[in-house]
């Protein structure tokens, strides 16, 4: 009992992000247990998703074909099963909405014990280590299971996407799905106000925090974003005045957001918010006080008036 089994994540016909960190995730994992890595692809386009989730590091893609969105019951009957033909020491899922959704019930099923939101996971093959943080971030905490198999859900944007093509063999698994047993079906999608934009998918942002002061200054940062061809984010202060629309917030209980460039201004980099943030390859902070936590994690630091420094970048870019 040494293989990872992992699942992927996907929603309207797009494999997530999240699908390609828990192959980086899932890989490390069977690299200390000496075992394979599976990867299960449960409803949708599975043939398109398995192409596409055929990176370095998978040994074995399953494919269910059930369905075309996220189902719990189907998640959770498909997983159970392969787990009793995989026969894998660590079940591996997304921190994701759907993730959240069917881990907790694939646990009591298998009678497993579960650690969730994880940010780094190490086992000796026997004990596994699962690091995860409370507190809105505050306090950081080590879990160690025992037991010689687990469920496991990874949070976003912590390990590194997959890159490379993979020579896994992909198998078609025939779950054995109980209609009867289905409760519950998805109906369709309701965007959110603004639902237009999904920041994160951007490769560049411009974000925005309280430095700003009033929602007539937003203006200025708006320019910035069109020069640079960049999506408008922002810290929670702006949402909870309802300057932006709250699919714009970065940070813990806004979205995790991995970019090419972050370019925080006027953001102090709390906890809460550092945490939706810090996968970005390049953060650039814009700040009047050089003690702002933003400014220690930033690669590039602007110790200066955002009112001076984003016209005068926006003149530049334009
Ligand atoms: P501030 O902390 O007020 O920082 C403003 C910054 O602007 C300061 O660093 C200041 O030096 C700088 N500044 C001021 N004037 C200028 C100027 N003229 N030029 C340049 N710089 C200037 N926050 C989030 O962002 N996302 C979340 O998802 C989130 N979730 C939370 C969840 C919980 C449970 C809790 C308790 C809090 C959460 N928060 C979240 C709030 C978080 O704790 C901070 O309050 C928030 O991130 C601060 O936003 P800010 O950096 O824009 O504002």
């Amino acid at each position: 009992m040494t293989d990872i089994l992992a699942v992927a994540d996907h929603r309207r016909g797009e494999l997530r992000d999240v699908s390609y960190e828990i192959i980086t995730a899932g890989r490390e994992l069977a690299d200390e247990t000496g075992g394979e890595l599976h990867l299960a692809i449960i409803s949708g386009t599975v043939d398109d998703f398995a192409e596409k989730a055929n990176r370095e590091g998978v040994d074995v893609i399953h494919t269910v074909s059930y369905g075309e969105e996220f189902n719990h019951d189907v998640y959770t009957q498909a997983i159970t099963q392969l787990y009793d033909e995989v026969g894998p020491q660590y079940v591996l899922a997304p921190n994701s909405v759907n993730g959240l959704d069917y881990a907790p019930a694939v646990a009591d099923e298998l009678e497993l014990p579960i650690v969730t939101d994880t940010v780094g996971l190490e086992t000796d093959g026997e004990t596994l280590i699962a690091n995860r943080e409370m507190y809105g971030g505050k306090v950081e905490t080590t879990v160690e299971i025992d037991s010689n198999s687990a469920v496991v859900t990874i949070r976003s944007a912590e390990w590194p996407v997959a890159e490379g093509t993979g020579d896994a063999a992909v198998e078609v698994f025939d779950a054995d799905i109980d209609e009867d047993a289905i409760g519950s079906s998805v109906n369709g999608f309701e965007e959110v106000a603004g639902g237009d934009v999904d920041i994160s998918e951007a490769d560049v942002l411009v974000s925005v925090g309280r430095g700003i002061e009033e929602e007539e200054n937003l203006e200025i940062v708006r320019e910035l974003a069109d020069a640079l061809d960049a999506t408008l984010s922002s810290s929670r202060p702006i949402v909870d005045n309802g300057w932006l629309p709250k699919n714009r917030q970065v940070g813990q209980s806004g979205k995790v957001v991995t970019p090419d460039v972050y370019i925080a201004i006027g953001i102090s980099g709390a906890v809460q918010h550092v945490a939706g943030m810090k996968g970005s390859d390049t953060i650039v902070a814009i700040n009047t006080d050089e003690n702002a936590p933003i400014m220690d994690i930033a690669d590039y630091a602007i110790y200066d008036d955002l009112f001076d420094v984003v016209p005068a970048l926006t003149e530049q870019f334009r």
